[in-house]
């Protein structure tokens, strides 16, 4: 194995209060180990930086264990390989897997899925082609199923599961209306993403500004967010309507949760609400990537990435992305592409 001997890895030094700060995190420098049998050591390239990681940080219980203090931080890469005991990988292989914020990685084999280097920006593996966006496509075929004439409303439009999903709504027919935190964030869901319309949640009316775009009320309702977004486009919920509850990122930074909204409507209006958490149906990452790669390459499946430079960043990143400064699919370059 050529290259650096030692690896710096991200570990959880205390449970963050409030939104994490870089002062939560420890740097460590260990050597590189050697693979075991079946085992790979890869060098990241790129980190995805993700909502979730707020829970992982916290003890609160939840669906996935908490990073223990210590710890590595857990996350997506993608990683070149650089010394392999495994027959299915050879150095220079790309792979994509939950290696952890650190620079160098030692895998088993079974963990990691080899990606083609020669295909789509190997970075969209993180994005558009992978967690974010089979989350996506996975709760539009399962919960929101859209019909052509219905209307759509996704909250954090602008970001890595918001974009594919009100995108796929598209495909469906349906007339899509985002929901995004920034005027420049608004004009991307419409002019590069093909929305129909999108409201800014900071507007100081938001429910009229919601309403008046959904004249014909909400049929689907894809939950990012929670809080007065929620608020909002529950009111406009139509008879029938399904709620994607995807995700609540608005609170995940508090300590106590607030009062949630008076659900009677649901029942007078017959209205669906379910949960989904991505890894339910692990079989979908493979279908999403068949089937979304062509629309990548031909660029109708469109997407964009906020680049951090700099593992030592990613602390800041994650408290970015939680007060929504990103702008897009958020990545922390680690490693240089490959030659
Ligand atoms: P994004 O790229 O959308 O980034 C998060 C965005 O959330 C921010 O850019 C910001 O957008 C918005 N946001 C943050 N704080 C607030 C707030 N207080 N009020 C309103 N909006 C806020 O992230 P992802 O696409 O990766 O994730 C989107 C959601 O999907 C998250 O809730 C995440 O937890 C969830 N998720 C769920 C999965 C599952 O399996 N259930 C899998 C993957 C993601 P803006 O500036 O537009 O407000």
């Amino acid at each position: 194995m050529s290259g650096p001997a030692t690896r710096r890895s991200v570990v959880l030094r205390r449970r963050p209060a409030g939104s994490p700060r870089p002062e939560d995190f420890d740097i460590r420098e260990d050597a590189i180990p050697e693979p075991g049998p079946d085992e790979v050591v890869t060098r990241t390239i790129w980190l995805s930086i993700d909502p979730y990681m707020r829970g992982r940080v916290s003890d609160r219980k939840s669906y996935a264990p908490s990073v223990q203090i210590g710890e590595v931080m857990t996350g997506e890469t993608v990683g070149e390989v650089v010394a392999s005991a495994a027959h299915a990988f050879s150095p220079g292989d790309i792979v994509v897997g939950a290696r952890g914020w650190q620079t160098h990685s030692v895998s088993p084999a079974a963990r990691l899925t080899r990606i083609d280097r020669y295909g789509p920006p190997i970075s969209a593996y993180l994005g558009v082609l992978g967690m974010p966006g089979t989350t996506a496509y996975s709760g539009m075929i399962d919960i929101g199923r859209p019909k052509k004439g219905e209307t759509v409303v996704v909250s954090a439009a602008s970001g890595a599961v918001g974009s594919v999903a009100g995108q796929l709504a598209k495909r469906a027919g349906a007339r899509v209306v985002g929901i995004a935190g920034r005027p420049d964030k608004c004009l991307f869901v419409q002019d590069e993403l093909g929305f129909d319309d999108c409201v800014d949640h900071r507007a100081l009316d938001l429910k009229a500004e919601l309403a008046a775009a959904c004249p014909h009320g909400i049929d689907v309702y894809w939950e990012n967010v929670g809080g007065r977004v929620q608020q909002a486009a529950f009111e406009l919920l139509n008879p029938f309507a399904r709620v994607v509850m995807c995700g609540m990122v608005s609170q995940y930074n508090d300590a106590e949760f607030p009062p949630g909204p008076n659900l009677g409507f649901v029942v007078g209006r017959r209205v669906l609400i379910q949960g989904m958490i991505v890894s339910d149906k692990p079989e979908r990452f493979a279908e999403w990537r068949a089937l979304a790669a062509p629309w990548v390459a031909d660029g109708t499946l469109r997407y964009r990435e906020d680049e951090i430079d700099g593992l030592e960043n990613a602390p800041a990143a994650l408290a970015g992305i939680l007060g929504g400064r990103n702008f897009g699919k958020l990545l922390v370059r680690v490693g240089l592409d490959p030659v």
